[in-house]
């Protein structure tokens, strides 16, 4: 990984941090990008002073394709060779039943969770097929392989993703870039306190009487997935807590 230019999305919380750390430890150079800048900003000072990492920060809003292109197509000329994009801004908002739904929540997963990642990718792509090498890991969900009760617009974009590394394989077939696709089960991060628009009792829950996944788990096995010779392609990984069966089967205690 060393020099290497990964661009991770989503970098300010949770597994895209985690993903900052772990490849900023083995000598990678990133572009951080989110919506919250002081955290980018913070986590950036946080890399260069323990490993002296190299970083490059955007605020942007995935959803926002302007400026999403006016971002990619701006990166200053150090920046424009990317080896890996992880496609990991995401969200969940909401466990309404669909004839509850609120329009604004469907909007923003679908806006973010799949129009997001084909807006990223489609602006990144070119550049890395005129390499002819290039890695997209996808961050799709154990949601995308399953549905469960108050998880239908959020496990339809998690499906989407899924669908769309399939077809990204397809597509790139032959140019020599790489498609991984990762699905977790519970992580423990801002996650569900965003589905929860804030409520923290109500997200703690989520992860109590297990032991969760955390960030660094993932990024761990992303890491892991991307350094492998580039005639080895690992295309679809599904990883969850070992008390996490599926969305239904968690040996949870209660106490
Ligand atoms: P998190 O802690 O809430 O982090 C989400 C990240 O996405 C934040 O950095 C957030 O940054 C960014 N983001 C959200 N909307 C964005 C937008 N419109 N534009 C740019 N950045 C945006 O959640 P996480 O668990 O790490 O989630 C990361 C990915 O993993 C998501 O795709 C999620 O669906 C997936 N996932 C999570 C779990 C889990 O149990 N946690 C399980 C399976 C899959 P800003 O708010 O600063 O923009």
């Amino acid at each position: 990984m060393k020099f290497k230019t990964i661009f991770i999305t989503g970098a300010s919380a949770g597994i895209g941090e985690s993903c900052a750390e772990v490849f900023a430890e083995k000598g990678a150079r990133l572009i951080l990008l989110a919506r919250r800048r002081d955290k980018l900003i913070n986590l950036a000072a946080d890399l260069l002073k323990k490993f002296g990492t190299e970083t490059y920060s955007i605020e942007c809003d995935v959803r926002n394709y302007k400026a999403v292109e006016k971002v990619i197509n701006n990166l200053p000329d150090e920046w424009k060779s990317i080896d890996v994009l992880i496609n990991n801004a995401g969200l969940a908002r909401g466990i309404e039943k669909i004839q509850e739904g609120v329009l604004e929540n469907w909007e923003e997963m679908i806006d973010t969770n799949i129009k997001g990642l084909l807006y990223m990718t489609r602006l990144i792509l070119p550049e890395m097929i005129k390499r002819g090498e290039g890695h997209i890991v996808n961050i799709a969900s154990l949601a995308g392989r399953y549905v469960y009760p108050g998880g239908n617009v959020y496990c339809a974009t998690k499906f989407a993703v899924k669908a769309l590394s399939e077809s990204m394989l397809i597509d790139l077939n032959g140019t020599g870039i790489k498609v991984t696709n990762i699905d977790p089960g519970l992580v423990e991060t801002e996650f569900s306190e965003v589905r929860f628009r804030g409520d923290k009792e109500k997200a703690r829950k989520v992860y109590e009487g297990y032991t969760p996944l955390f960030g660094r788990d993932i990024a761990e096995i992303i890491l892991f997935a991307v350094s492998r010779p580039q005639h080895v392609m690992i295309q679809d990984i599904l990883i969850t807590p070992t008390d996490q069966v599926n969305p239904y089967i968690l040996n949870k205690k209660s106490n």
